[in-house]
């Protein structure tokens, strides 16, 4: 995959740089945006693996986290968004 043309990073208010998110697109493609998460990282090794067996053998263990964005990024993020619909339609 080559290199989106547009992408902007979103740091999370609170300031944990593992809620930062990506979000990434190619103007005018129909592929849709892209929403790069930061994946959690556990404290060790072993508790990496706990998650990765207990995921394998029940298929459980997902997590979700939040991103909180500040009212200026979520107000860039739907800049981004509309920019994004415009390319679609062929507007610059
Ligand atoms: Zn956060």
């Amino acid at each position: 995959m080559s290199e989106p043309e547009c992408r902007e990073m979103f740091l999370c208010r609170c300031g944990h740089m593992g809620h930062t998110i990506k979000v990434s697109c190619f103007p005018g493609e129909q592929d849709g945006l892209y929403l790069g998460v930061c994946v959690y990282q556990y404290q060790s090794f072993w508790q990496r693996l706990w998650a990765g067996v207990k995921y394998i053998f029940t298929g459980h263990g997902a997590e979700f986290d939040e991103t909180i964005l500040c009212p200026n990024d979520a107000k860039r993020l739907q800049q981004f968004i509309n920019d994004y619909f415009r390319s679609l339609s062929g507007e610059r």
